[in-house]
């Protein structure tokens, strides 16, 4: 017999589980299991392992040897503790089974709760609580879940009403009733018979009334839940792998709608949307959780508790403080009231807004609940992105409201302003999305069903629904603004219209929605920069009147303390190289500076310089660049003063610059004064069938050397100028494409001696570097040899990703969905570093560029070099820095800490 244990108890006090027990028993077994061990309230249970999981998806849905006993011998403890017995006809146990993974995927998966009813033990219950009323509405829930969860009896076609609703509908029409509170106990008794029969009629099965059945029945629905179409959708967008498996919790009922004295809810140690530190939940009184969760009633605050039930809240509060000083972090919690009594049903890390994560981490550091090191941990690099979203513009946004356009207002579940066209399904949020548009989608409410469509729109307004529904959840988590339940709306799909503060709305119209506030208003707003934008690039706002400026400061500072790589930016012009130094850029790692050939009237004299017809005639057109490139480079040496700026030398194919079109075509004739002719005739001699392998890069300085001559001057010449202005410059000059010594020789020799002559000219010293990127397989394969004449690499990785794959970067759109969809590749190779191949390649770069130049000083400037875990392949590959976009720059920073912190 295997060795392995399947199942694991919790209760009364003792657990086999703790919470280090995650990948085994999933968050929420291991976090049952901690609270029990706390001597906190938790009804008892057990969990079956994830490895059942794994084991039921590798030997074809069954289970291993020995599960079924030892699940019999923890529902006994369970019976024990209860003092019920399941199945038992006078005193039966009912139970729940619900999922749970190792990372929380919300809503994802399914759930059975009320199990253990029948037409034997309903009566029980009815003569335990007094209630009947209470004993029936149970019990067509679980008929109707369970039919629907694990017999599968759902809607067959888009737009159709759950099954179980249209009877329960029909039912409510019969009695001439509007809400099912009004439905007494034997209406809902009948509507056990209906469901029962339709199950029947529709599936050809039997409702199993053995608990045993049941029970098995549930385990291998939530089992087979982990693969239904939304966990599977949530896993990609999360990158959570197939492999983890779910786990399954099996545990005894106590219930929040027995009457008035039991409820349910959520609560936060923290707030989730804010990241403040105070208590906060909501709840719902004779609700079971899914009310609460789902969103269809909208539910009190938490405060509100303590007028109820004193007791249940001061106890409440006892254990949030307790668990959130235990565990170090926000709690997500569910508990629930059965008779006054309160039960912890689960505790979790909290999901929370990128705002509220730094907030919560940086306030810990504060509050010696954590140290720096592990605040930083706790945030994702990306979340930053949320510190930079946009606001509406307070002006615009003030004039819309006194005109009248505000509509109504919900709950400001996720911060932020959004504004967009309205779509009704999330389907349209897709199809609106791909057309360009932005949208906020509308819904009564969200279902897990709804996700690919919130990730579409811009912002999500609900009609129902708390903070703590799957809309603000789910939202918050994606970084969307989100407005929930905001009751006034009255939506129509069948219309695809809403109506709301006497106004009447449809599909495509504009609508704002402030996240922040909650308010809903009519029409497109402006929106602005985030606070940290204003202070940092604006300056419209002094750095203490924002507290999302202090944290984020707070946070680079320590991050910076820890980082060893230095983060640069890639920019080309002096005003983007200023607004990356305000986000923490401390160089300049590419200046491409082809970029600079389109601004004002260049481009004339780039053609000049391309249409020449010999050395003399491209000279002539040079020199009228000259002082422009010198210009550029100077504007930009001041904005970086001291910083190191690395400034590639010329690298696209020179027909980029040419004119295409019969009219640009002539107008250059005429302006060069040589005939259309001519034009067409240089462009078809510049024609290449595939340019992004031709006669670019550094092969064009070996072929037109006066070309980077030239660019070497006016780099030169700058640094001269500005270093005269008593700032220490330090140019480095970049070369293209490099994939063979001789070139980076002949590129070397060209650069220091036109350097130095500048240089020697100008009676001032300046020190300069001549490297080159490494964006060629074979640049790393003899990277020993052009280090030789390389004083620094610096990766493309955009080009090297390229080269690599053999996939053109302008061409991929085509097959790269099919290519994630499949799970080829699971992240655009464009994206993240392909660590386990072209990772192979960089690594030889370095290390072989190391062995000739041990000191050489080494980068990255692809669009790689600000994704997280890219900067963190990056730091372990002992780069010098990483280069990013100005907006990224704070991204890479963190990463960068982060790098070292998980250093192994
Ligand atoms: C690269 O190839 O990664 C790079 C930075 O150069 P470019 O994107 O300009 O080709
Ligand atoms: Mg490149």
């Amino acid at each position: 017999m295997s060795e392995e244990k399947y199942v694991y108890y919790f209760g009364a006090g003792e657990a086999e589980g703790n919470a280090a027990m995650k990948n085994l028993l999933g968050g929420k077994g291991a976090n049952l299991a901690e609270m029990t061990n706390l001597g906190i309230p938790v009804p008892p249970g057990f969990t079956i392992t994830t490895g059942v999981c794994t084991y039921y998806y590798k030997h074809d849905q069954t289970y291993p040897e020995g599960l079924r006993i030892e699940a019999r011998n923890a529902l006994h403890k369970i019976e024990d503790v209860m003092g019920t017995k399941f199945g038992d006809p006078s005193n039966p146990l009912l139970v729940s089974v619900r999922s749970g993974a190792r990372a929380s995927m919300p809503g994802m998966m399914d759930t059975v709760l009320n199990l253990g009813l029948n037409d034997t033990t309903v009566k029980a219950v009815i003569k335990r609580t007094d209630n009947p009323r209470f004993a029936y509405d149970s019990y067509r829930r679980f008929v109707a879940m369970y039919g629907d969860v694990v017999m599968g009896l759902k809607p067959e076609a888009k737009g159709e009403e759950d099954p179980f609703e249209v009877i329960l509908h029909q039912k409510k029409n019969e009695k001439g009733v509007t809400i099912d509170t009004d439905l007494d106990a034997d209406d809902l008794k009948d509507l056990v018979v209906r469901f029962k029969a339709a199950i029947k009629q529709r599936l050809g099965q039997d409702f199993p009334e053995d608990p045993w059945d049941q029970l098995w029945g549930s385990i291998g629905a939530v089992f087979g839940s982990w693969n239904n179409d939304r966990a599977i959708e949530y896993r990609r967008i999360y990158k959570i792998p197939e492999s983890w498996g779910t786990a399954v919790n099996v545990q005894a009922m106590v219930f929040g709608n027995t009457g008035e004295t039991s409820g349910t809810g959520v609560a936060f140690t923290r707030d989730p949307a804010s990241g403040e530190k105070r208590f906060y939940g909501e709840f719902l009184m004779n609700a079971q959780g899914e009310d609460v969760v789902a969103g269809i009633r909208t539910p009190l605050s938490i405060e509100k508790l303590k007028q109820i039930n004193r007791n249940a809240y001061e106890l409440l509060e006892d254990i949030y403080k307790k668990l959130e000083r235990h565990y170090r972090d926000m709690q997500d919690m569910e508990f629930t009231i059965e008779d006054g009594r309160l039960w912890m049903l689960q505790t979790r890390v909290g999901k929370r807004t990128g705002l509220a994560a730094i907030k919560i981490a940086v306030d810990m550091v504060g509050e010696k609940l954590i140290d720096k090191k592990e605040a930083l941990l706790r945030i994702d690099p990306e979340q930053l992105n949320q510190l930079l979203r946009p606001v509406f513009n307070r002006k615009t946004k003030q004039k819309m409201l006194d005109d009248g356009q505000l509509l109504a207002r919900g709950l400001n579940a996720g911060p932020g302003g959004a504004t967009g066209r309205i779509v009704f399904s999330a389907p349209d949020a897709v199809a609106w999305n791909k057309k360009g548009e932005k949208v906020i989608l509308v819904r009564i409410e969200t279902s897990p069903e709804d996700i690919k469509g919130m990730n579409a729109a811009e912002g999500i307004l609900t009609a129902q629904g708390g903070m703590t529904s799957h809309a603000a959840l789910v939202a918050r988590q994606m970084g969307k603004v989100c407005v929930a339940g905001c009751g006034a709306l009255d939506i129509d799909y069948a219309t695809s219209t809403m109506k709301v503060g006497g106004k009447s709305l449809k599909e495509g119209d504009w609508l704002s929605i402030d996240g922040t506030t909650g308010e809903v208003i009519a029409g497109q707003i402006e929106t602005l920069p985030s606070e940290v934008l204003q202070v940092l690039l604006d300056r419209t706002m002094k750095p203490e009147e924002s507290e999302s400026y202090r944290l984020f400061h707070e946070l680079m500072t320590w991050a910076d303390e820890i980082r060893r790589m230095r983060v640069r930016t890639n920019a080309d012009q002096p005003d983007q190289s200023s607004q990356a130094v305000a986000f923490g850029a401390e160089g300049i790692g590419l200046c491409r500076t082809e970029h600079m050939f389109f601004g004002g009237d260049r481009i004339r004299a780039v053609r000049q310089m391309i249409l020449a017809e010999d050395k003399q005639g491209r000279e002539a057109a040079l020199k009228k660049l000259l002082p422009m490139q010198r210009e550029d480079f100077v504007g930009i040496f001041r904005a970086m003063q001291h910083r190191p700026v690395t400034v590639r030398l010329l690298d696209p194919p020179l027909h980029e610059f040419l004119p295409h079109s019969e009219e640009d075509i002539a107008e250059v004739a005429k302006e060069m004064g040589v005939s259309a002719e001519k034009v067409k005739q240089r462009n078809a001699a510049l024609h290449e069938f595939n340019p992004m392998l031709g006669h670019r890069g550094c092969r064009l300085g070996i072929t037109y050397p006066e070309v980077y001559e030239m660019q070497v001057r006016a780099i030169m010449e700058a640094a001269c100028q500005v270093k005269k202005e008593n700032i220490d410059v330090h140019p480095e000059i970049m070369i293209p494409l490099t994939g063979h010594r001789r070139e980076m020789e002949i590129m070397h020799e060209l650069s220091v001696r036109v350097a130095d002559e500048v240089v020697a000219a100008s009676g001032t010293k300046v020190a300069y570097m001549v490297g080159t990127m490494i964006e060629l397989p074979r640049a790393c394969l003899v990277a020993d040899q052009i280090a030789e004449y390389a004083e620094f690499f610096s990766f493309g990785t955009n080009d090297l990703t390229q080269t690599t794959f053999g996939l053109s970067r302008d061409d991929v759109r085509n097959f790269l969905p099919a290519y994630l969809d499949r799970d080829v590749y699971k992240i655009d190779p464009f994206v993240s570093i392909d660590q386990e191949g072209m990772g192979q390649l960089m690594e030889m770069g370095v290390k072989k560029g190391r062995t000739t130049r041990p000191k050489l000083k080494v980068g990255i400037c692809g669009e790689h070099g600000g994704e997280p875990d890219s900067v963190e392949f990056c730091h372990r590959q002992g780069f010098d820095y990483v280069s990013c976009s100005p907006f990224r720059v704070p991204i890479a920073r963190l990463a960068a800490a982060r790098a070292v912190l998980r250093e192994g």
